[in-house]
């Protein structure tokens, strides 16, 4: 099991699930090479097993502070077809209070560009046509331009779009997933006008209710939201927005759960994942009451897939 809410309760993991061989977590991801290899060849009675998961292990680095680049040999596994998955940042500054990210994988860490652009560019070589830049926040992206005639100034997220469209043999650019305050006039406009920049854009909305993204510590309104998606909207004529729901979430009340309905319907979002509230142990969430009726929770999940006419997730 991976993931940062399973390193975060691995020992009840253990304990009430003991088929579950290996929990490896997001901050320990770079030992994930050298502690499954033995385990497979164990499983699989296959001593080859180990040998051929350390070749692929081998075309991953670590680098700097233990983060992950995949550089040289391509990690060509099948799944990533034509889409090369480039990880800008890790880490999480906000304490959205339903989240366990920002305990498990710490604060922001950026990469520095050049290694960026080179993985990027690796990418490309090795065939991928598309690359998808990764982050929790992928928009909060910046970094000190160290030297030139900008020495001081802020080179962030639309500037590293930038440098990444020039990149030939690149065709598509996709990025997740941007939260919606880093989502700034500056980078609007940068996406309206890189062509490559796919129109497809992922921007988490989670509840229509002032009330509840305030409760969520979400830092934006619904009005600002709804703005933010206006003018992605105007700037970008062939947008399809998709967004998040999170429907049952501590306190919410039928008028909390009808703003949402209303934004959902008030948006023509493209695709929404949609999710019943529940709580992870350690968050700020977990300590409110989950005082939403399991059943209540469905019929809103059910309410909002019909809003928005999709299949969506279940949680
Ligand atoms: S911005 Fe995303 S990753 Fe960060 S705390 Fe909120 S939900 Fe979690």
């Amino acid at each position: 099991m991976t993931g940062c809410a399973a390193e975060r309760i691995q020992k009840s993991l253990r304990r009430r699930f003991p088929h579950v061989d290996l929990v490896v977590g997001a901050k320990s991801i770079q030992e994930f090479p050298d502690r499954i290899a033995p385990l497979l060849s164990k499983k699989s009675g296959d001593p080859g097993a180990a040998v051929r998961f350390n070749w692929f292990a081998e075309s991953e680095e670590t680098f700097g502070d233990g983060q992950l680049r995949s550089e040289g040999k391509p990690l060509n596994l099948g799944e990533e077809g034509k889409t090369g998955f480039v990880t800008i940042m890790r880490g999480c500054n906000y304490t959205c209070s339903y989240c366990i990210v920002p305990f498990v994988r710490g604060r922001e860490a950026y990469r520095p560009v050049d290694q960026i652009l080179s993985e990027v560019q690796s990418k490309v070589r090795s065939g991928n046509t598309e690359v998808m830049l990764l982050g929790q926040t992928v928009n909060s992206y910046w970094q000190k331009f160290g030297s030139n005639g900008n020495a001081g100034k802020i080179f962030d997220f639309a500037d590293l779009l930038l440098e990444v469209h020039k990149i030939e043999g690149l065709e598509t650019i996709r990025f997740m997933s941007p939260h919606p305050h880093y989502m700034t006039d500056k980078l609007i406009t940068t996406l309206s006008q890189c062509k490559k920049i796919s129109p497809q854009i992922h921007l988490p909305v989670q509840s229509g209710s002032n009330a509840i993204l305030k409760k969520m510590n979400r830092n934006y309104t619904r009005e600002e939201y709804l703005e933010i998606a206006n003018k992605l909207s105007q700037a970008i004529p062939k947008l399809q927005l998709s967004t998040d729901f999170i429907v049952g979430f501590p306190g919410e009340t039928e008028s909390d759960f009808e703003q949402t309905l209303s934004l959902a319907g008030q948006f023509p979002f493209g695709m929404a994942y949609c999710f019943k509230y529940s709580p992870r142990a350690g968050t700020a969430a977990s300590l409110l009451q989950d005082d939403v009726p399991q059943e209540l929770k469905e019929e809103r999940l059910s309410k909002i897939l019909r809003q928005l006419e999709q299949p969506c997730c279940d949680d």
